[in-house]
């Protein structure tokens, strides 16, 4: 069986791995490739908390900025039992790609907490997390570091990160999170945004593959947030959700589910499992079902050489952050799957927060239509250039994504040159 520690190695071994072959097709020189491949700053925060019983728990938690050759650093805050540093240099570094992908003018960061915050009261995670925004506000602030929410954290954390440094500063600085509740400088549309990216380069690689949205058989792993709200934008352009699963396992209807009664259903019983008019499926079976787009939403390493093979979707649709290893991707291309890779897929999250950024920094907003179709423009445009190197390079859409986001940061850097 794997090991959280294996799978943390993989999920960073398939990220030097994805890089180090776009490196190779740009022919980047070993120097570069060093930098590239190290996280710039790296800090690690041992802090108490008080608990609501009177003890005192001592927590552990991280900021790491992989390359800010762009501009500030950005990228998610997780709180998870199972968070390791091996993770978070993986996913700051994928960050990097996603905001060069994207062309926004950031670099990539990622941090967290080593908690499970549901055996945490609301008290308890409020004081975690101002403690903790306390710790690595040597590293973040509106010009420098801005952070957003991740797995298990939220607008709520996003407000009391946001209060904290305010507090410090003596002064409200909405610009040093992103993601944050409306009435204190969030952006409008900001909580769909990752979903509707995703459900713009669906629209692109449908038309380029010749499906047709409408009827089309989406299976959806993960009903959290972007999961959640993918299936029912998709369902908007009339495709038929066919499958969705959690943590528990799924449920499967080739005639398509009813979401609004799903999601009640979910709320009502915290789990999909005894849902009616559904068939029960593990996670397993949801990822080989017969359908047209399989979009894994949950966690990294989903898709590995072991469960690949199985899969008969058309196009993979990566809203998850590393969700494919690198020997299920060898299979997907063998099998001509065509995979929307997640610095693709899922940037649309980035991109409002980047509109977030720079609506509180000129005090200024936008309503949620002129966001949604900014966001449009800079998901087509990513989809349309990583395309263009696909076809011009004779490379899947993930290599290709790669050597556009690694060929702008490479630039970037020897633009810049090295200090001293
Ligand atoms: P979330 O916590 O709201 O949802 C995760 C969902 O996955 C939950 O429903 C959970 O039950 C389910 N899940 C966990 N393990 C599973 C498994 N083995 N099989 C099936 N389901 C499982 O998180 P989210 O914000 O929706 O994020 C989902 C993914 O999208 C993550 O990889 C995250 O990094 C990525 N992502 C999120 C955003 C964003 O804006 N929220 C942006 C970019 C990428």
């Amino acid at each position: 069986m794997m090991t959280e520690t294996d799978q943390s190695q993989n999920l960073l071994q398939t990220a030097r791995n994805q890089f180090n072959n776009a490196a190779d097709f740009l022919g980047l020189e070993p120097g570069l490739r060093k930098v590239m491949l190290t996280c710039k700053r790296e800090l690690t925060v041992n802090f108490p908390v008080q608990m609501d019983n009177g003890s005192v728990e001592v927590y552990t938690g991280y900021r790491f900025q992989h390359n800010v050759a762009r501009g500030p650093a950005k990228g998610g805050i997780r709180y998870h039992a199972q968070l390791t540093p091996e993770d978070l240099r993986a996913l700051a570094m994928l960050m990097t790609w996603k905001c060069a992908v994207a062309d926004i003018p950031y670099g990539g960061a990622k941090g967290g907490v080593v908690v499970d915050p549901k055996k945490l009261s609301q008290r308890e995670l409020e004081n975690l997390t101002r403690r903790y925004a306390t710790e690595i506000s040597l590293l973040i602030g509106p010009d420098t570091d801005i952070p957003a929410p991740d797995i298990n954290t939220d607008a709520q954390t996003m407000a009391w990160i946001m209060d904290t440094y305010s507090m410090q500063k003596g002064y409200s600085v909405t610009a040093v999170v992103t993601g944050k509740p409306i009435n204190i400088g969030g952006a409008e549309g900001r909580s769909e945004a990752t979903a509707r990216g995703v459900q713009y380069v669906i629209r692109e690689a449908c038309r380029e593959k010749d499906i047709n949205l409408e009827g089309a058989r989406i299976a959806v792993q993960g009903f959290g947030n972007v999961g959640a709200t993918i299936a029912r934008l998709l369902m908007g352009d009339g495709a038929r959700v066919v499958a969705i699963s959690n943590t528990n396992g799924g449920i499967y209807n080739p005639e398509g589910l009813d979401l609004k009664n799903v999601t009640i259903y979910n709320q009502e019983h915290h789990t999909l499992a005894g849902f009616p008019n559904a068939d029960k499926i593990t996670n397993q079976e949801l990822l080989g079902l017969d359908c047209d787009i399989l979009i894994p939403a949950a966690y990294e390493n989903q898709l590995t050489g072991a469960n690949a093979a199985q899969v008969k979707a058309r196009i993979i649709a990566e809203a998850a952050n590393g969700p494919t290893n690198t020997e299920a991707d060898r299979i997907f291309q063998d099998k001509g799957i065509f995979v929307l890779p997640d610095i693709l897929a899922n940037a649309g999250g980035v991109t409002v927060s980047y509109f977030e950024w720079v609506q509180d920094l000129q005090s200024f907003f936008w309503n949620e239509a002129e966001t949604n179709r900014r966001l449009n423009t800079v998901m087509s445009k990513a989809f349309s250039e990583v395309h263009n190197i696909a076809q011009e390079r004779k490379v899947d859409m993930r290599t290709a994504a790669y050597i556009l986001a690694v060929g702008r940061v490479a630039e970037a850097s020897l633009t810049r040159g090295i200090y001293p």
